[in-house]
């Protein structure tokens, strides 16, 4: 078969589902990952054969978005930083306004000599912990997750990527001291309230881990909290919490970190939300 016969049954068939501008998107993604061309290879190459094998890729590739599959679960890999991970849905596909957050940290220590022992709470993909390895070459990084799934991948991406990271298995909730200091500790919990479904779209709400995202309605900065005071406790003093929050709950989150005796602010996303927070902690025994 033609694959310009395939290609345009892909766009007739996704036009009710997503922008052109999208479904091009994802074409080519596609093409590259089942293919190996690119674009521009297949521009010069109109006549461009596919096999029944491939053809039947594309097929299921193009089932899967019908029902708003996310393509970096198609692909079974992502971009974060400058670095591939896999992803699977059993973690959080990594967000740009995530790498926001990792950049601010780059920012703040990047010309440390000395070294940085930093915790990441969640792991997730792990890629948070593995490009704070990647870019602070005098950092020793720290992460934990309460998910054994979601740790086989971050620990996959890290080997992957060549770089070591301490990935823990621990339920921070259920956790009553960290039992080291740290210089830095981060954390993208869930946060996202059931009332906020609404706003959400199908590949988010029918594709990504519940456990990655979700918090109640009552108690949304229970994630925020318990790290807080477990950060009041375990940061040296001089070191630096970091948080990715909901932007909806910015004061309510400075509150919470300032109740326990650090010095914070927010930072907007590219977006413009309140979307990053970032407390030090000035003196000893905040509690
Ligand atoms: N920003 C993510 C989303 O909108 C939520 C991330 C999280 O809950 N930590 O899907």
């Amino acid at each position: 078969m033609q694959l310009a016969n395939f290609k345009k049954v892909f766009f007739e068939e996704l036009s009710d589902f997503y922008p052109d501008t999208e479904v091009q998107s994802f074409y080519f993604m596609l093409t590259q990952q089942f293919l190996g061309k690119s674009r521009l290879e297949l521009a010069l190459e109109p006549e461009c054969e596919i096999l029944e094998e491939q053809r039947n890729q594309f097929q299921d590739a193009l089932d899967r978005l019908k029902i708003h599959e996310p393509i970096q679960h198609i692909l079974e890999r992502s971009e974060f930083f400058g670095l591939t991970f896999k992803v699977s849905k059993e973690v959080l596909i990594p967000r740009p306004e995530t790498e926001e957050l990792v950049s601010w940290i780059l920012e703040d220590f990047s010309s440390e000599e000395k070294l940085i022992r930093i915790l990441d709470i969640g792991s997730g993909s792990g890629c948070i912990p593995i490009s704070l390895a990647k870019n602070l070459s005098s950092a020793e990084v720290h992460s934990w997750d309460v998910s054994a799934e979601a740790l086989k991948i971050a620990e996959f991406n890290a080997k992957f990527n060549n770089l070591g990271v301490n990935f823990q298995l621990k339920d921070i909730l259920e956790t009553k001291d960290l039992e080291q200091e740290f210089d830095v500790i981060v954390s993208n919990p869930p946060y996202v309230r059931n009332l906020e479904k609404k706003e959400m779209h199908a590949n988010v709400l029918n594709h990504e881990p519940a456990l990655a995202l979700y918090v109640d309605d009552k108690d949304p900065l229970i994630f925020h909290r318990k790290i807080s005071e477990l950060a009041a406790k375990n940061l040296k003093v001089g070191g630096s919490l970091y948080f990715e929050i909901n932007q909806y709950l910015g004061a309510e989150t400075l509150e919470i970190v300032r109740r326990f005796g650090f010095e914070a602010g927010l930072k907007k996303d590219i977006f413009g939300n309140d979307r990053m927070l970032r407390a030090i902690k000035k003196n000893e025994g905040a509690l």
